[in-house]
């Protein structure tokens, strides 16, 4: 089966991800991680794309999309996958459509509300600035895996504007790609519970 799963910063939809990855065997893509593995190697195409990040540039279309397709080529992928944080764009998408047929994209749909109400959850070590939420808890409340200092709430109106104005750039940007993708596209309520929302997802499937 091969899936693209859309969603907002705190939709869960990183969670998701690991669930189908898990129950159907197949690998969870994650653009970020391959990007991170690219450069990790000092492949060409990796050192190229960290330019942009370094820069606070975005990384451009045919870039990306060079990384995204050596990654779908890969023997793991033969049997499906799931696609998280690509296409982003229209472009992106009508390239993807080129090399390669895919079954359904979930769109995980939240309400700024809900996005809040987990952000404020989350909690960030005093020392090594690790962040915890609900998809990562530390082993021991309030203390930090990594360095076992002690954790704090994280919280401050400025990036709560920041998550806002995020929030709404997203929403902007992936109207045309579920406009693209709507004959493929499972919308799912993305306000419940990780098990509750993954149960859904899986009825639609
Ligand atoms: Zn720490």
């Amino acid at each position: 089966m091969k899936v693209i799963i859309l969603g907002a910063q705190g939709s869960g939809k990183g969670t998701q991800a690991k669930l189908l990855s898990e129950s159907f065997k197949i690998p969870h893509i994650s653009t970020g991680d391959i990007l991170r593995e690219e450069y990790d190697n000092k492949t060409e195409l990796g050192l190229l794309a960290n330019e942009y990040t370094k820069k606070g540039l975005l990384i451009p279309n045919e870039l990306v999309n060079d990384i995204v397709k050596r990654r779908l080529e890969r023997k793991d992928c033969k049997i499906g996958f799931i696609l998280d944080g690509y296409p982003r764009n229209i472009e992106q998408a009508n390239f993807l459509s080129k090399i390669i047929e895919i079954d359904k994209v979930i769109y995980l749909k939240v309400s700024e509300d809900i996005v809040f109400k987990r952000l404020a959850e989350r909690m960030i070590c005093s020392k090594c600035n690790q962040i915890y939420g609900i998809n990562k808890k530390p082993k021991k409340d309030e203390v930090c895996d990594e360095c076992g200092s002690k954790l704090v709430k994280r919280q401050d109106d400025k990036e709560e504007e920041q998550i806002r104005t995020r929030l709404r750039g997203y929403e902007e940007k992936t109207l045309p790609l579920l406009e693209f993708y709507k004959e493929k596209l499972i919308e799912i309520d993305g306000s419940g519970k990780p098990i509750e929302i993954f149960k859904e997802i899986m009825k639609k499937l």
